[in-house]
């Protein structure tokens, strides 16, 4: 099909069979992964998405497609080949540069409806939530947010994990044959496999028709957050503090390092209860369940609590002036000693670190 004819397909939605658009009896014959990117970069966790998503692929002898939007995506399309997808439809549009769901969802529904894909996979940000949803509602598709592992049953069935209750639980569901399942994937639950630079992906450059859309949506501008306010389950370094910090002016120490690390700041119960940090920044069995890329527990005894939200974590890094003190059993890296003697030259390195050089 040349650009022209693809681009009146886009533009003309087939209805689907049954309210879904699953292929019935017919073998599935593409997995998509929607790949997010910000400022032409990938993130990290639709490369993760490819990599779970090539397995169900295998699995159905699928191809697995990406689809990238915007303009500038040159780095991307070498990371999801090197990643394991064999074909890549890139909507390109300056409408597409930045995140808008409206319009990502208007370029991106005739398309599905077009290909037909089995599955869709996307990496639970917010962005991705927020698209998922949208194409789901849009063709009637079924959505399973979060999700931990997808992988297909004997019967050829997809089947999911995703934890519940803050992690204390988990759920496994199974998507019924012929129907589009859409499905996000929580980051860091899966890992990324090892890329292969070699590989070499299908390009389709696809112009999407996005005349004339009426939006209810303006995007005024963006702004990156601060990174010690980020949500502590989408955080990738987290600094935590516990009753060890020892009073609200010592606290600081735990700000500053977060800051040094641009990473969220988190606390035990007994850092909430002593009024040093809020409730909702609390980690552990009643609190908030995590898996940075690094975790950092100052003053943190490791009680089991604590650890039922934390110890996921892909590394562990534990200041505790106690050698016998139990988050020690988790750590990947552990130093015994004052935090109070401890933090403050490491933020001051750190910052020498971040500095220009000559400034
Ligand atoms: C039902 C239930 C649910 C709970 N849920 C949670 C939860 O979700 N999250 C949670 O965190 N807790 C939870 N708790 C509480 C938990 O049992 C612990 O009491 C709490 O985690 C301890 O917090 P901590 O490690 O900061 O304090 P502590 O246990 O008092 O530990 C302080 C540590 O700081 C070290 N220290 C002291 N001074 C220094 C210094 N100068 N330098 C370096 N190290 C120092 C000490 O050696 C010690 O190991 C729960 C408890 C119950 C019963």
């Amino acid at each position: 099909m040349n650009e022209s004819a693809l681009v009146r397909a886009l533009a003309t939605p087939a209805q689907s069979p049954g309210g879904g658009i699953g292929r019935g009896a017919e073998p599935p014959s593409e997995v998509w992964v929607i790949a997010e990117t910000a400022r032409g970069e990938l993130h990290e966790g639709s490369l993760e998405a490819a990599c779970e998503a090539r397995g169900v692929a295998q699995a159905l002898r699928a191809r697995l497609a990406a689809v990238l939007l915007g303009v500038n995506g040159s780095t991307s399309v070498a990371g999801l080949a090197a990643h394991g997808v064999d074909r890549i439809y890139w909507l390109e549009d300056p409408a597409l540069a930045g995140y808008h769901p409206e319009v990502f969802a208007a370029a991106l529904v005739p398309l599905i409806v077009t290909h037909r894909p089995s599955a869709i996979f996307l990496a639970d940000t917010p962005n991705g939530q927020d698209l998922a949803a949208r194409l789901a509602a849009r063709l009637k598709a079924r959505l399973v947010s979060r999700c931990s592992r997808v992988q297909v049953k004997s019967d050829g069935l997809l089947e999911m994990e995703r934890p519940v209750y803050g992690g204390r639980f988990g759920q496994t569901l199974v998507a019924p044959s012929g129907t589009l399942i859409l499905v996000t994937l929580l980051r860091g639950a899966i890992g990324l496999d090892r890329p292969d630079p070699s590989r070499q992906a299908e390009l389709i450059h696809l112009t999407p028709v996005l005349e004339g859309l009426a939006s209810h949506l303006r995007v005024l501008g963006e702004h990156r957050m601060d990174p010690q306010a980020i949500p502590l389950s989408e955080a990738e370094v987290i600094v935590a503090g516990g009753k060890g910090v020892g009073s609200r002016e010592r606290w600081q120490m735990i700000e500053a390092l977060a800051g040094a690390l641009g990473g969220a700041v988190a606390g035990s119960r007994m850092a909430v209860d002593a009024g040093w940090i809020a409730r909702e920044r609390m980690v552990g069995q009643t609190g908030v369940a995590v898996k940075p890329r690094v975790y950092v527990a100052a003053g943190i005894s490791g009680a089991s609590q604590h650890l039922a939200g934390m110890k996921e974590s892909k590394t562990i890094i534990a200041i505790n002036q106690d050698r016998r003190a139990p988050i020690f059993t988790v750590a990947n890296l552990g130093v015994v000693g004052d935090l109070g003697r401890i933090l403050p030259p490491l933020v001051e390195r750190l910052r020498e670190f971040a500095r220009p050089e000559g400034a």
